[in-house]
């Protein structure tokens, strides 16, 4: 399925009025704030990038997302975008293998269609996109408005809002200029890196394979459009020593015996900076940072979209009272209530993925999980987020 390029909706010398709030990276968390703001209010949303844009991700959504995008009212995506349902988890290590039930309520969708998507919707409900520009927030300490600087290749200006929100990911470097956001990145984190294959696949639709190295994992899923994501985490050195990441994706294949899918040695690959990290303030002065520029653990459970999309909604209630007025508790408010929300989800996640480097989840787990899949499946459930039935066409359907 090819989406069609979005177009700013504004010129950038239109971007000289104060606006309400301006949000920082149109990934899901950026566009989903907007979509939850836009209405009466200026809202100004930007992104480095242009829409459609490659972006490393495993494409898995959990039924946490789902409900998130369906309380959004959102529910005909599913439908759009012909995401396919996702049914079963099929782990590999070596020679052994499992294949587990995954809960009905998950989906794989492109993040072309995903991301294009909730922009669009965005802009439909009246928020202003602007595309191709870099932003960094400027300090300001009891400042009534926040000033971002905004460049292009060929125009630099300073524009002015009453509030700020971060949603500028992983690699985001928006918040560079204020110490007290300063990142702290894992010291052995590893690196993720995707790619989207084109090409007849013999792998299953709705089976998520997962396979597992002593060094990374490596997951493929089926797309809507009968392409196939692969996604991985990598340790740097290995992939160093493998020759990069796409020899090092195929070294984890070929030790789990896994076929190299089709179109594997044409695919070309993106990465990302180290995953590990977190930024112990998620708050400032008319500022809330959403999504993964607060900080990510590993990709491995499959939950950063339902983060970012959840950050996303519970930040927007508070931004809808900071825009009316500013008040220094809204600092607290938010450090709390993301601590509350994501805080205890990445530790959790960040504990599975250290088991799973310790050969814990492999060498021991693996093993039990072929023989009594219902433990597993239970431990998927819960990571699912969400007890909901699958969304489709609108509506709920039982699987
Ligand atoms: C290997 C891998 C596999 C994954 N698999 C899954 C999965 O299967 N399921 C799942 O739920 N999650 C998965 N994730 C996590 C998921 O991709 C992220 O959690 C999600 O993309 C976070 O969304 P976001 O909006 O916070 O950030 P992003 O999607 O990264 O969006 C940030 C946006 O900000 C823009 N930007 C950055 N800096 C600036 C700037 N200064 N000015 C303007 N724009 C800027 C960028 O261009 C980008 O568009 C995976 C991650 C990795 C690395």
């Amino acid at each position: 399925m090819t989406v069609e390029l979005i177009k700013s909706t504004r010129t950038l010398d239109q971007l000289q009025i104060v606006w309400d709030a301006v949000i920082i990276g149109a990934g899901p968390a950026g566009a989903f704030a907007a979509m939850q703001l836009a209405g009466d209010k200026k809202i100004l949303l930007l992104d480095k990038a242009h829409f459609p844009r490659p972006k490393v991700c495993g494409c898995c959504l959990n039924g946490a997302a789902c409900a998130t995008l369906a309380r959004a009212g959102l529910s005909e995506i599913f439908a759009q975008s012909g995401a396919v349902p996702l049914h079963a988890l099929e782990l590999h290590h070596g020679s052994d293998q499992a294949v587990l039930g995954l809960p009905a309520n998950g989906y794989a969708m492109s993040r072309n269609f995903l991301d294009a998507f909730l922009i669009r919707k965005a802009v439909s409900l009246g928020a202003d996109f602007v595309c191709g520009v870099t932003a960094k927030v400027n300090p300001g300490a009891e400042s009534t408005l926040v000033t971002i600087d905004v460049t292009a290749s060929d125009y630099c200006a300073t524009i002015e809002t009453k509030l700020v929100i971060v949603a500028d990911g992983l690699n985001g470097h928006a918040l560079d200029r204020i110490n007290s956001f300063a990142v702290q990145i894992e010291k052995d984190a590893r690196f993720g890196c995707g790619t989207i294959i084109e090409g007849a696949q013999t792998l299953k639709k709705g089976r998520v394979y997962m396979c597992c190295h002593p060094a990374g994992y490596v997951g493929l899923v089926a797309l809507e459009d009968g392409r196939y994501d692969l996604a991985a985490a990598l340790d740097r050195e290995f992939s160093r020593q493998s020759g990069g990441p796409a020899r090092a994706a195929e070294a984890v294949l070929k030790y789990c015996r896994f076929p190299l899918p089709a179109g594997f040695s044409e695919a070309v690959w993106h990465g990302t900076e180290t995953l590990t990290r977190k930024r112990e303030r998620v708050a400032g002065h008319r500022i809330f940072v959403i999504g993964d520029s607060c900080g990510y653990p590993e990709p491995f459970t499959g939950e950063g979209m339902a983060w970012a999309l959840q950050s996303a909604e519970a930040a927007a209630v508070l931004a809808k009272a900071a825009i009316i007025e500013w008040k220094q508790h809204l600092i607290a408010d938010w450090q709390t209530q993301h601590e509350k929300l994501i805080g205890g989800r990445h530790h959790r996640s960040k504990f599975i993925a250290y088991s799973l480097r310790n050969g814990m989840l492999c060498d021991l787990a693996l093993p039990v999980l072929k023989n009594f899949p219902f433990i597993g499946e239970a431990v998927l459930a819960n990571l699912s987020g969400s007890s909901d039935k699958r969304i489709a066409f609108g509506k709920e359907i039982h699987c």
